[in-house]
């Protein structure tokens, strides 16, 4: 069984970015499900995958426009500290990630720079601008359920998950 849209396909993953260094991992502690063809994977990885099979072993670079985009600097400005005011001094370090409600929704966003008492914040995508090096082992493909093209994402082996 190769796979098409609306197969579920399980994976394990190794993500790197350009210095080498690991992102994220999905191992067989951890396996990735995710549903083929209806969004819910980055373009450049989906591609990658069509038609892949069980076993197959895929290691590709994804640039950022088939990712999750590039940096826009619009996204970034400063806050006042007391915004964060629930926040530990300890846990308001650069690079920490809160959830924000925006318009466009729950958004994360990061700790660019702390300049006294003023954050600056950085609403893009943790991994905009980057370049992501995934080396992936495809485990299983199988057909969706119809549950699973009705909700459009894959339910686990413990059945509904969302
Ligand atoms: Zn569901």
């Amino acid at each position: 069984m190769t796979i098409v849209k609306n197969s579920i396909a399980t994976l394990h993953y190794t993500l790197k970015d350009d210095a080498g260094e690991i992102l994220d991992i999905a191992d067989e502690n951890n396996p990735f499900l995710y549903m083929h063809g209806v969004g819910g994977m980055i373009p450049g990885l989906e591609k990658a995958l069509e038609n892949g099979s069980a076993g197959d072993h895929i290691v590709v670079s994804v640039p950022p426009a088939e990712a999750y985009g590039e940096r826009n600097p619009n996204l970034t400005q400063d806050v006042p500290r007391e915004m964060f005011s629930e926040v530990d001094d300890e846990e308001m370090v650069v690079g920490a990630q809160f959830q924000a409600q925006t318009d466009q929704g729950v958004e994360i966003i990061t700790v660019a720079a702390i300049e006294g008492d003023t954050i600056k914040i950085d609403g893009n995508h943790p991994m905009a601008g980057e370049t992501l090096h995934f080396d992936v082992t495809i485990l299983d493909v199988r057909d969706a359920t119809e549950e699973e093209i009705s909700h459009g994402h894959p339910h686990g082996p413990g059945g509904h998950q969302h």
